[in-house]
């Protein structure tokens, strides 16, 4: 980190500063100018708040160097983490993981219909919500308890782990009990209760991109989870609000070779959440694939038209069967299994 002080600050001033680090058990070396005084701090910087040495008046100027992340950064971990869900790697070279299954689980045989399709096309994980955030509360909310119990039966019967949303903390012992793969929703990117919580568990957690957040943002909510002890962590890019309406989102896939830069952790693409268009998910995971995503989680319905949320970006299950085999040609001119 770089401080910048002002000529005229009073020595004392300078000391405190200076002191002030210092007892956080960081290193200052000083350069003196002729028109400032330049601090380099050495040590754990992601321990300081810039905004707060930035708050004396007689300081110019703080530069961050290092990232504010420790546990999910790259540069002390240089290897990419592989993360095992139920027995299935995600991450590193293994092969690209393929998620599939309805927005919402609606009904006990509705959802065995689907997972059966989806594990028929080469699905690796089954997806479905049992608790929904959605905009409207007169809106379909979930099955609750009742939609967890029947995808936990739907794995002992098709061998296939699960993926679901948990919204509240009070939820955590139904979670960690039922779900192999526990995603936080991109409405809850920065409910850093529910990111602590989760931290003190030790299950994988899927972490979705928030609708508005920077990618530092997201990687310090990942920070959180993995600051708890808790380092089994997924990113999911499910696409960011812009001012283009033609699509729900905008899917940012240029996040995929930038979280793999700055980071370890392995990352996945939602191109059903990212467009709201089951027309466009094909290309879009396409693309995810050729840009070196860890894998896709995508919406499946056997009746896009009944489904009792986002049927309009679901896919049928013969054509997720086919983003799965044209996957699988891609994946491997990037150098991967699918
Ligand atoms: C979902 O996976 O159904 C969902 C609500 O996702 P997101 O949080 O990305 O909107
Ligand atoms: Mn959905």
């Amino acid at each position: 980190m770089i401080i910048t002080l002002k000529k005229q600050a009073p020595p004392e001033e300078v000391e405190r500063v200076i002191s002030g680090i210092e007892k956080k058990g960081l290193s200052v070396t000083v350069i003196e100018g002729a028109n400032y005084n330049v601090f380099g701090v050495v040590g754990d910087t992601t321990i300081l708040d810039e905004k707060l040495i930035a708050a004396n008046p007689y300081v110019d100027n703080v530069q961050r160097i290092a990232a504010p992340y420790k546990k999910a950064n790259r540069l002390f971990h240089p290897a990419d983490s592989v993360i095992h869900v139920a027995g299935v790697p995600v991450g590193g070279q293994e092969d690209l993981v393929v998620i599939g299954g309805p927005c919402s689980v609606e009904s006990k045989e509705g959802l065995f219909t689907i997972a059966k399709a989806v594990k028929e096309a080469g699905a690796d994980m089954l997806r479905g919500g049992a608790y929904k955030p959605r905009t409207s509360p007169y809106a379909f909310q979930g099955q609750g308890t009742a939609g967890l119990q029947w995808m936990a039966e739907a794995r002992e019967q098709l061998g296939l782990p699960i993926v679901s949303e948990m919204m509240s903390i009070d939820k955590l012992e139904e979670f960690n009990e039922y779900v192999d793969l526990i995603q936080v929703g991109a409405r809850n990117m920065q409910n850093f209760d529910l990111l602590k919580a989760l931290g003190t568990i030790r299950k994988p957690v899927l972490l979705k991109r928030g609708l508005a957040n920077t990618i530092e943002e997201w990687i310090m909510a990942a920070e959180y989870i993995m600051a708890g002890g808790n380092d089994q962590v997924i990113l999911c890019e499910r696409g960011i609000r812009t001012f283009e309406k033609y699509t729900r989102n905008t899917l940012d896939l240029s996040v995929i070779p930038i979280i793999k830069q700055k980071t370890h952790l392995p990352i996945i693409i939602d191109p059903s959440h990212a467009t709201g268009d089951w027309r466009l998910v094909e290309s879009m995971s396409l693309a995810a694939i050729a840009a070196g995503a860890d894998g896709l989680i995508l919406e499946v319905h056997d009746c896009p038209e009944c489904a009792w949320s986002d049927g309009a970006q679901s896919l049928k299950p013969e054509r997720f069967q086919e983003v799965i085999e044209k996957g699988r040609a891609i994946a491997k001119v990037v150098g991967r299994g699918m």
